[in-house]
């Protein structure tokens, strides 16, 4: 068999190549952080990392982990509810429901897991969910696992939500699912508008916080900081790999009874691993840093700021934007590519984006910026740009 089906594969691989969707992986020999060397020796200021608030290589961070490896062990083998749970796991968890101001919390190995396991255990064909187009990847497949009827409104779109409230007025229990911000544009949810219709619709709200937490808000709090709805939402997913140290790990935080479903019927949790203590202690540290101190926020904030305000200056576009992520318009795929690999020589490094993992021409560059860049390093990004905008002519001399 293994023959045909080899043949078959080697045919898609080719066709995927032919398109230019191939993805390579850019190896990196050195720490994630603001500034990294990759395979050839080079070293570039990167801005394409989940890492916004720096502390993937934060030496509080590693030093919690250290401790734990030591007083803990390397790993559980086991699921939570058998026999891996330590005290850690709990400390853990609800330092996540301190800073979101939420009752209780279940820790998952990734995001992409509490997603996968938020809705099966909770809604049926009676119910309804209603979903952003533009959510994640893990929350569609998610919706994919339950037997909820499905409705789908254009991103950010409140008149087409309204609609698909109203169509889903049929079922008995409503959900509205969005990202908190979404990663191509870096904008946020209406999230104020968003509980307006639930309310009026009588329907539950879940955020995937994963874009948003430690970076949207006045104190980085997420989106629920930033419209003042702490505690509001029924359910908040999030990550442990992006902001908050970039390891590994995911949660789903919110109602009590919610989260006591979950802990019985949620299968990525029922049936996966716990966190290794070392990474359950790093966790626990960044959330300690961030009730303690608001400087990373704050220079988070004040990188994002400084670059917008420079490269609308110097003639670029950026998509409005409400948390770190900054897309660069350019239009036009081939000119994105060329772009990007012409900033990597001047070592910054950028992703360019075209379709389809954005809509025809509205190709960019993201950059996703950091608490872990300097200001010396913003102007250097900023200086590349120009230069390569101007040679490019993307922006007049
Ligand atoms: C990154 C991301 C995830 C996946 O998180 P992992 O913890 O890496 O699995 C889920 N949802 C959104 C919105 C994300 O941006």
């Amino acid at each position: 068999m293994y023959k045909e089906f080899q043949q078959h594969l080697q045919n898609e691989l080719a066709d995927i190549q032919a398109q230019g969707l191939y993805k390579n992986e850019r190896i990196i020999v050195s720490p994630q952080s603001g500034t990294i060397k990759v395979e050839s020796g080079q070293e570039v200021i990167n801005f394409c990392a989940n890492n916004y608030l720096g502390l993937s290589n934060n030496a509080d961070l590693i030093a919690a982990a250290h401790d734990a490896l030591e007083q803990r062990g390397y790993g559980m083998s086991s699921v939570r509810f058998i026999c891996g749970t330590q005290d850690l796991h709990k400390k853990l968890e609800a330092s996540v429901s301190q800073f979101f101001h939420t009752e209780d919390t279940i820790l998952y190995a990734a995001c992409f897991d509490a997603n996968g396991g938020v809705f099966e255990p909770l809604l049926t064909a009676d119910d309804a969910i209603i979903s952003d187009a533009l959510n994640h990847a893990s929350i569609i497949d998610g919706i994919r696992l339950c037997k909820a009827q499905r409705y789908r409104y254009s991103n950010v779109d409140m008149a087409d939500l309204e609609k698909q409230l109203q169509i889903a007025q049929a079922q008995r229990f409503r959900l509205i699912v969005t990202d908190g911000v979404f990663s191509m544009d870096g904008n946020v949810a209406p999230l104020d508008k968003i509980i307006a219709l639930a309310e009026k619709y009588n329907a539950m709200v879940m955020v995937d916080e994963s874009h948003s937490a430690g970076v949207v808000g006045k104190t980085g709090h997420g989106i629920t900081e930033r419209y003042n709805l702490q505690g509001k939402l029924e359910i908040i997913t999030g990550t442990l790999g992006k902001a908050f140290g970039g390891a590994i790990g995911g949660f789903t935080t919110g109602k009590r009874e919610i989260i006591e479903m979950l802990r019985q019927r949620s299968r990525p949790y029922l049936f996966s691993n716990s966190i290794p203590p070392m990474v359950v202690a790093a966790g626990i540290k960044a959330f300690e840093l961030l009730e303690n101190s608001n400087t990373l926020q704050d220079k988070l904030h004040e990188n994002t700021a400084f670059f917008i305000e420079k490269m609308k200056a110097a003639g670029f576009e950026i998509k409005p934007t409400e948390s770190a992520i900054c897309a660069v318009m350019l239009y036009d795929a081939k000119l994105s590519q060329e772009f990007a690999t012409q900033l990597m020589n001047e070592n910054i490094y950028v992703t360019g984006f075209y379709y389809p993992v954005v809509p025809k021409g509205q190709a960019r560059i993201r950059v996703q910026i950091s608490a872990a860049h300097e200001r010396t390093d913003m102007e250097r990004c900023i200086a590349a740009f120009i230069k390569t905008g101007k040679e490019l002519g993307v922006i007049n001399n």
